[in-house]
């Protein structure tokens, strides 16, 4: 294996671009990567976008085959399941697993950022800040990219053998394969967007504001102004909101509605017609944002797709991964997870296959694209759940029949959210399995009013019959 081979060029530094160069670094690898942001480290953090995110079992073992997990845990903060806020004002929490050995964890994605950019210079890959790829010439035995230093107005060249690009959505790599050889692009947007705001540390609120529940949690010492160890989701049929909790006791609260109809971003354009709205349909959470009608006029209005390619490498020189591969919309708190995922599963590959970087790409698309497929399926159908079905009463009894065909079948009938969540079985694997269980679910709890109701010795033929063990 020769010095060339053991050679890496990743094009972004964000998430999955960080984690791939330190567990390559990590493997002997000599790697470049360039960045189009300034070092967050100096600079501070820019994101754009989700100021936090839900790290569930495929991600932490990203983070734990780097060796990180320590340092990474300790900016998390667990969620045990979802608080659903119903309109009536009721509220409940739905576990997520059976007990606090499945949770999902929220992290600062700035945090998580800076610790993976840390981690990939101390096991010795070279970062190139401001570097944004403007362009990459493929040749027969190279690639020539080139940058733009957007702080310094500079343009700068590398030549590199081979190169990775994780450099997002929108990816300016994955647009420079596209037209060498087209890759069978398609982008399906969802209709909705996003918008962000804050509920804040409860020693952060302007006194004024604060509503009597929050005030006693205040003067009880606590810092967080509805629980802290839950994704807490307000349903609403076709839209709703989530608040995810940060370290110091705030939560970013993600407003998810259409594009038009009513309500939508296009009824709700204004901060006094965002306040209305809370007030109408989220009463609870309204008082608890203070500056809403501000962050709602500031911050952008995100928008949502899920991004499909037919191929993810040019003829062994550049590949794609992560984001720029197969963005997903966000419902099922998986694009990150299953970024590391190919993390992991790529370094494995080029450190065994160091001498045939155009068969490793190859086989990495050929591993993972089937479960970017099915992840993008699923997080699809998260948002209806969410947003719809969580207050649904058919789908509550399924959800109580899937918990006890759990407890009596444990290696057979695992819930999908939790074979996705909790368990590193491959997608496609647990969305083919979901699909069985869930008609089983339907078949069982069809016309049923209530979990006394249906055949358990029935049920559990059914499950012997048409679902393998796992062990
Ligand atoms: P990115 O994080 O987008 O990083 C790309 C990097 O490339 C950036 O640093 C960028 O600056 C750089 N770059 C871009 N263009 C260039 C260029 N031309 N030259 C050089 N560098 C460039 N996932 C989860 O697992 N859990 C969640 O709870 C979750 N919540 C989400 C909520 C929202 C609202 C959204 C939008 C996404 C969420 N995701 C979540 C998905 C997650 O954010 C992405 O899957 C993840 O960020 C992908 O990482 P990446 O490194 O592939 O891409």
């Amino acid at each position: 294996m020769t010095q060339r081979e053991r050679k890496t060029t990743i094009i972004g530094a964000g998430l999955v671009g960080a984690l791939l160069a330190t567990l390559l670094a990590q493997r002997g690898f000599a790697v470049d990567v360039f960045e189009r942001r300034p070092d967050p480290r100096k600079a501070g953090y820019a994101g754009g976008r989700s100021i936090n995110l839900a790290l569930a079992e495929r991600g932490l073992h990203g983070l734990r085959v780097a060796g990180l997990t320590d340092e990474v845990m300790r900016l998390a903060v667990m969620m045990r399941g979802r608080m659903v806020h119903h309109r009536d004002g009721h509220i409940e929490l739905l576990r997520y697993g059976r007990d606090d050995s499945e949770v999902i964890w929220s992290i600062s994605r700035g945090g998580l950022n800076v610790a993976l950019i840390d981690a990939a210079q101390k096991a010795g890959a070279h970062l190139h800040f401001d570097r944004r790829l403007l362009s990459a010439e493929f040749g027969e035995q190279d690639v020539s990219l080139r940058f733009h230093d957007d702080s310094a107005d500079s343009v700068h060249e590398h030549t590199a053998a081979s190169v990775i690009g994780a450099d997002g959505a929108g990816s300016a790599l994955r647009g420079a394969m596209n037209a060498k050889t087209p890759l069978g692009e398609r982008i399906e947007e969802l209709g909705h967007g996003y918008k962000e705001l804050e509920i804040p540390a409860l020693p952060n609120f302007p006194s004024i504001s604060l509503p009597p529940a929050a005030a006693a949690a205040l003067a009880r010492g606590e810092t967080c102004a509805i629980e802290r160890n839950a994704l807490h989701i307000w349903p609403r049929g076709n839209y709703m909101c989530i608040a995810l909790p940060n370290a110091e006791g705030s939560f970013t609260v993600t407003l998810f509605m259409p594009g038009q109809g009513d309500p939508s971003f296009a009824t709700v354009s204004t901060g006094a017609e965002a306040r209305a709205l809370f007030e109408r349909d989220f009463a609870d959470a309204a008082p608890l944002i203070p500056d809403l009608e501000q962050d709602f006029a500031a911050n952008p209005t995100g928008v949502l797709a899920t991004l499909y390619l037919d191929r993810w490498h040019v003829h062994g020189r550049a590949l794609l991964v992560g984001d720029a591969a197969h963005a997903i919309v966000p419902f099922h708190g998986q694009g990150m997870n299953c970024g590391f995922e190919d993390a992991v599963e790529l370094a494995d590959l080029l450190d065994a296959h160091a001498d045939d970087t155009p068969w490793a790409f190859a086989e990495f698309e050929r591993r993972r694209r089937p479960n970017a497929e099915a992840i993008a399926t699923m997080a699809l159908e998260n948002y209806v759940e969410m947003r719809d079905s969580v207050a649904d009463a058919g789908f509550l009894l399924r959800r109580e029949l899937g918990r006890v065909l759990a407890e009596r079948h444990p290696d057979r009938f695992v819930p999908r959210y939790s074979m996705v969540t909790f368990t590193r079985m491959p997608y496609a694997q647990a969305f083919a399995r979901g699909a069985i269980q869930d008609a089983l679910l339907r078949e069982l709890s069809n016309g049923k009013q209530g979990i006394a109701e249906i055949d358990l010795a029935q049920a559990d033929a059914l499950v012997r019959a048409r679902l393998t063990s796992l062990e």
